[in-house]
Order: C-alpha cells, then structure tokens, then sequence
C-alpha cells in the first residue's frame, strides 16, 4: 500500500486548497518555523478519524478551520482528503485506490467519505485497523510518542505490537460483542421483569 496523495483546504494554516504528492522513496517537508510543517501531520492525523483536540494540537476542534489571515477571510469549513494506492490488497476493499475524506463544518457538522461516497467513520477505522495507518498508531510517530513509548505509559508499547500482530481488530469486535451481549442480557432482564408483572 502506498500513501500517494493529501489534499488539504481550509485546515489549519491552509486556507487554500494544497495538493502534496508523494512519490516512492522518502518525502521531506521542510520549512522556516511555523511555515505548517506539523499542520501537515495534523491533517493525516485528523482525516484519519483522530478525535481528541489534544493530539491536533488544538483547544476545540472548531480550531482546526482556517480562521483567516490580514488579507483573507477565515473559511467555514475544512476539508482533508487522502489517497492510497491499495496494492497488494492490504485494505479489504475490491478499489485500487482508496480516497479517505473528512469535512468539518464551523456549524460542528461533520462528514466522513470514503471514495467520494459519504459513510461513517467506523467505516474508515474498519477499513485501516491493523495496517499501522490508524490515527494513534505507529505510521506517525511524533517526539511526545517516543517518549510515551520508551516509558511504556498506558501499556502504549503492547499497544504497537497489537497492532503491528494484526490483532488489533479482534480485540475491538471482541469489545463490540461484548458491549452487545451486556446490552441483550439488560433486555433479557426487563423481558423477565414484564412478564413477571403480567404473571
Ligand atoms: P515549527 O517548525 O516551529 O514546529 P511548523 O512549520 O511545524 O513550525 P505548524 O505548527 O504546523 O508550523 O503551524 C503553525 C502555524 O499554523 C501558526 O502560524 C498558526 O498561526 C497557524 N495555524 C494554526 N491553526 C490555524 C488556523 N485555524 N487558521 C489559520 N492558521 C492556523
């Protein structure tokens, strides 16, 4: 699999729309200081389901939306999309190219797609889980990652293995069924409750 493409429009320091190219081989962003280097990561970060603020260096996600400069009005929505070359088949999916978009809008509305068609973002965590390109995994290690995985903090480094072992998606249908059996058992318990009170 080879990650091709990232478009960027609206995010961040990019109000206008940006296409970058990756080509084989290693691609280097470079960059005075506070030129959006790191926005860059963000916005992979971001368009690949990442949730918390936090970890897109921001307060609120509404921060994530271009919000202008002295010449240019700030924009209403924000727009990521990302383009992978699905050789070898490792994306369960029949498409030899894979476009991932996400779409913010100022209002907090919000909208996933996958190929241009709108789906939801468990759709897309489905797609990628186990290939290392889920937000937190291990395809965009930042320095405070390093640290985090030297220390081991919050079993982070079991963490990488699951996913790098490919087991990552059986432990979260296992919470899925889990959380599914929990809910049927509540059911089952209120079934018995009704027909105790008909009896
Ligand atoms: P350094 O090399 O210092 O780490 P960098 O090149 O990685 O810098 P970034 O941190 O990616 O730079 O970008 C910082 C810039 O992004 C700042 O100028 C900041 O004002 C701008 N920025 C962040 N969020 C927004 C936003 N919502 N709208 C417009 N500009 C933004």
């Amino acid at each position: 699999m080879q990650l091709t493409s990232l478009e960027i429009k609206g995010f961040k320091s990019f109000g206008d729309r940006v296409e970058i190219n990756f080509n084989e081989g290693i691609t280097g962003i470079v960059g005075p200081n506070g030129c959006g280097k790191s926005n860059v990561v963000d916005a992979i970060r971001w368009v690949l389901g990442e949730q918390k603020t936090s970890a897109l260096r921001s307060e609120k996600m509404e921060n994530i939306i271009f919000n202008g400069t002295r010449n240019r009005k700030a924009t209403n929505l924000a727009e990521v999309s990302l383009t992978f070359k699905n050789t070898k088949n490792l994306l369960p999916t029949e498409y030899h190219t894979v476009t991932i978009s996400r779409r913010y809008y100022r209002s907090g509305d919000s909208e996933y797609l996958l190929n241009g068609v709108t789906c939801r973002l468990k759709d897309i965590t489905g797609l990628f889980m186990d290939t290392g390109i889920t937000s937190n995994s291990y395809a965009i290690i930042e320095l405070r990652m390093v640290e985090e995985i030297l220390n081991d903090k919050d079993n982070s480094r079991r963490g990488l293995f699951e996913e790098a072992a490919g087991i990552s998606k059986f432990k979260a249908r296992k919470k899925e069924t889990l959380k599914k059996l929990k809910d049927t058992d509540a059911d089952l318990e209120r079934v018995e409750d009704l027909l105790a009170e008909i009896e």
